[in-house]
């Protein structure tokens, strides 16, 4: 059979080669059969044993999932409680099965279809994302109706498999923990999807938004994952295969072989020194971080806390959550954001219409100027929290010194009230910036004067600079970190920001790519924030190169005309002065 390559988002690095697990493609079909009028009683009580052995089974995957991933995960499975508390749903199957003298198991089939079919295509947007709920507790209840099981069992995979689902519900999760998991590949979900994050947390590879791979691929199928590039290979041929695992071994080799320098400072032959740091989604990553030896957290994102519920975390939920991270970060400080929702990062629990262009929309600081409600509820939590450790604070989205005063004049509103109720926090937390849109690279100067510290996400500065959209595979050859604009406006900010005396971190994912860190750390970048992966790697480089040699590369790359020479004259520099860090093949890419 021919080898088939699909193209999607990648979502979580690493490469997986193994047989295809599709967790999709079990419908729901049940044969009906008729039952006699005295049979009807048994069928109602049937069909209310199995309510509540499904409830059970529910609230025992919601407890594991709170020990093991925390209660925001967990809290999804209140909807699910809900779907099956729903007395309309019970009342229009009981009713069915006494009028049409049928089995349970079809009339609750037949009535699961219709509720799906409905809600699949109402407008509003948080009840047509409550379908998957739906699915997801009837699947359940079905298969204690039938006995048998239908439902997919992931903890009992048997071999290692590779995931391949339209999406993953928050209901799979329960079973992600299996190691016989080690890649998985989704029909949709942007980079910041569930899956991904999930994936980013377990350390294994996960390609998104691939369309339609659910139909492409069939149960049992080789496969091959690859996650740094977000290609999905199906029946790849001996040679594709050979590539892959040489891949597969080079990447463990890579991330092996540097761990002697764990405790070591980033620092380069002549001197110089620079800070790095993790990126972190989700509290459960933390001792991955610790076990690389970062510098602290350069951006803990907290709007995981918003996803997959159907309510709004309090502020009590957040603080514990905060001052959690903070005291396992200790003595290293945490820069928490504020919510960044909008653009791929979408919570269903707002309400907050998809427009036309999610990613210039109504979103991130915009969103919690207008919501001042629940921006104020997560800075109350940021800022008790920063009595516990050292904890940093930063605004994304910032556009301009207009919209940064607007969040700090906030912030002093919390301030003065947690001090009138006599609460405890941190009256010095550092207050930065992500500068990620053009226009606050374009006023860096401003901005540095009115704040302590700078975050180039390059993940949007690029996207908005190059007018290509960071999760649309079809513009994914068009993202070019190299391109020259994309150096000015770092190499400006960076200036910028250091004659204002303010130190720059920059959190996208170009600081954990070497040739890309190498020309940062020539442009005099302060703090490299990245995926715990990536650390060792590039402390490695770090250690291996002088600063001089850095700028001097970083200024002839400010001369070159394409991003594709920009990062060819850096890789083939650092691989003169920082061959270790590359593998036999020429690769560095982790
Ligand atoms: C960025 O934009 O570079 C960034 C780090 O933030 P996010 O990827 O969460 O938008
Ligand atoms: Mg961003």
């Amino acid at each position: 059979m021919a080898e088939i390559v699909l193209k999607g988002i990648p979502a979580a690095p690493g490469v997986a080669c193994g047989p295809a697990f599709i967790l999709d493609k079990q419908e729901f079909i049940v044969p009906p059969r008729s039952v006699m009028e005295k049979e009807i009683p048994i069928e109602i009580a049937r069909f209310e044993e199995a309510i509540i052995k499904t409830r059970d089974e529910i609230l025992a995957v919601q407890r594991k999932i709170a020990d093991e991933m925390g209660m925001q995960h967990a809290q999804i499975f209140d909807a699910h409680i809900l779907v099956l508390e729903d007395r309309m749903l019970i009342e229009q199957v009981i009713k069915r099965i006494k009028k049409e003298a049928l089995c349970v198991e079809f009339v609750f089939s037949e009535v699961l279809k219709n509720y799906i079919k409905v809600f699949s295509t109402i407008q509003d947007e948080y009840l047509r994302e409550r379908t998957s709920d739906i699915n997801d507790v009837g699947r359940r209840l079905l298969k204690n109706l039938i006995g048998e099981s239908k439902w997919h069992d992931l903890e009992n995979l048997s071999e290692q498999m590779i995931i391949i689902s339209h999406d993953l519900s928050p209901s799979d999760t329960a079973s992600m923990f299996n190691k016989n998991i080690i890649a998985f590949a989704t029909d949709i979900g942007g980079r910041t999807s569930h899956t991904a994050i999930m994936a980013k947390s377990l350390g294994i590879p996960a390609v998104v938004g691939l369309k339609d791979a659910t139909l492409r691929i069939s149960n049992q199928d080789f496969i091959v994952v690859d996650g740094r590039m977000g290609l999905l290979i199906i029946n790849p041929s001996q040679a594709t295969l050979e590539i892959y695992r040489n891949e597969q071994r080079r990447i463990e080799a890579l991330r092996d072989r540097f761990s002697d320098i764990k405790d070591l400072p980033a620092e380069t032959t002549d001197g110089h020194k620079v800070t790095i740091l993790a990126n972190l989604d989700l509290p459960e990553e933390i001792p991955i971080v610790l076990k690389q030896g970062a510098g602290g957290v350069g951006l803990y994102r907290t709007e995981y806390f918003y996803m997959n519920r159907i309510d709004l975390p309090s502020e009590d939920e957040q603080y514990e959550a905060y001052k959690h991270v903070a005291e396992s970060i200790a003595p290293y400080s945490v820069t928490i954001r504020s919510l960044d929702l909008g653009g791929d990062k979408f919570v269903s629990s707002l309400q907050i219409p998809r427009d036309m262009h999610p990613f210039l929309g109504w979103r991130a600081i915009r969103f919690c100027l207008a919501r001042p409600d629940i921006f104020k509820t997560q800075l109350r939590a940021v800022l008790r929290a920063s009595a516990h450790g050292k904890i940093k604070l930063m605004y994304p989205m910032i556009s301009g010194a207009g919209e940064l005063r607007q969040a700090n004049a906030i912030l002093e509103e919390v301030k003065k009230d947690l001090k009138e109720e006599g609460i405890r926090f941190d009256e010095h937390m550092k207050v930065g910036v992500m500068i990620e849109v053009p226009s606050a690279a374009l006023t860096a100067d401003i901005l540095a004067k009115e704040t302590d510290f700078f975050s180039i996400g390059t993940n949007d500065l690029i996207q908005y600079t190059l007018a290509v959209d960071r999760a649309n595979e079809q513009t994914a050859d068009l993202y070019d970190p190299g391109h020259p604009a994309i150096l000015r406006l770092i190499k400006r900010i960076i200036d910028d920001g250091h004659a204002g005396g303010i130190s720059i971190g920059l959190c996208g994912e170009m600081s954990g790519e070497p040739t890309l860190a190498f020309l940062l750390l020539g442009l005099g970048l302060d703090e490299f924030s990245m995926s715990a992966l990536n650390i060792l790697q590039i402390k490695k480089l770090i250690r291996s190169v002088s600063y001089k040699d850095a700028q001097e590369m970083a200024l002839a790359a400010l001369s070159l005309s394409t991003g594709a020479e920009v990062e060819a004259f850096s890789k083939s520099k650092l691989k003169e002065l920082a061959p270790q860090i590359f593998s036999a093949d020429g690769n560095s890419r982790i």
